[in-house]
């Protein structure tokens, strides 16, 4: 019953990026919205930057090599995609695959927040500095990669037209910024410590639900 609602709030905001005609040029150029997958009320959401070209064709996040990636990982902790959720902060496909334009993650910021606030995960997991730094803005994920940090969002007036409740509410979560699967993937090193900082999920998880961890 809960998981119904959820899914229904969800598909309400993945219906209202439409009507609102976020990020036009992107989504004129785009084959699918690449909206978010896996369990509504997951423990786990992790979010990306933007979908590539195989997201683009098939509606669905990661799953190009990156994709193939996060799941050997997922599976390293034994989890597989149907227990966690995932998306992105920009949910077309951006030409060329190049860089989300801030403008771009301007737009759709709000959408993502209110995706989080729908699902309520325990913790937030951010793949490479475009989705860290939605959240801890001018920290380098060089730095804080592995880290678990306590976030604040409140929620604005364009949140609350989203969600259709009151504004100002705040929402304190737990964040695990780690380095982007794509980045890791020609990068020896960083694919060590990306798959070393990965291990580290069930430990926070499990510390945030014995408020050893607290949002
Ligand atoms: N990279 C991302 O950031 N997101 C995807 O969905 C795929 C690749």
């Amino acid at each position: 019953m809960v998981k119904k609602l959820t899914k229904e709030k969800l598909d309400s905001i993945r219906q209202q990026i439409v009507d609102n005609k976020i990020c036009a040029k992107l989504a004129n150029q785009a084959t699918n919205l690449v909206f978010g997958d896996g369990k509504p009320d997951a423990k786990i959401v992790f979010i990306g930057e933007a979908p590539g070209k195989n997201e683009d064709l098939t509606g669905k996040p990661f799953i190009g090599a990156a994709g193939k990636l996060l799941d050997e990982m997922l599976q390293s902790i034994k989890l597989e995609r149907k227990d966690i959720y995932i998306t992105n902060i920009v949910k077309y496909r951006p030409p060329n695959n190049r860089d989300p334009l801030p403008e771009e993650k301007q737009e759709f910021l709000p959408y993502l927040y209110a995706q989080l606030e729908v699902i309520q995960p325990k913790l937030v997991v951010t793949l490479g500095r475009h989705s860290t730094n939605c959240f801890l803005p001018g920290l380098q994920i060089s730095k804080i990669h592995g880290q678990p940090k306590n976030i604040i969002i409140k929620r604005s007036s364009r949140m609350a037209e989203i969600l259709g409740g009151p504004g100002d509410e705040i929402m304190q979560r737990v964040i695990l910024p780690l380095y982007h699967p794509a980045a890791a993937l020609y990068n020896g090193g960083m694919r060590r410590t990306l798959i070393d900082d990965f291990q580290k999920i069930p430990e926070i998880v499990n510390q945030i639900e014995t408020n050893k961890i607290t949002p």
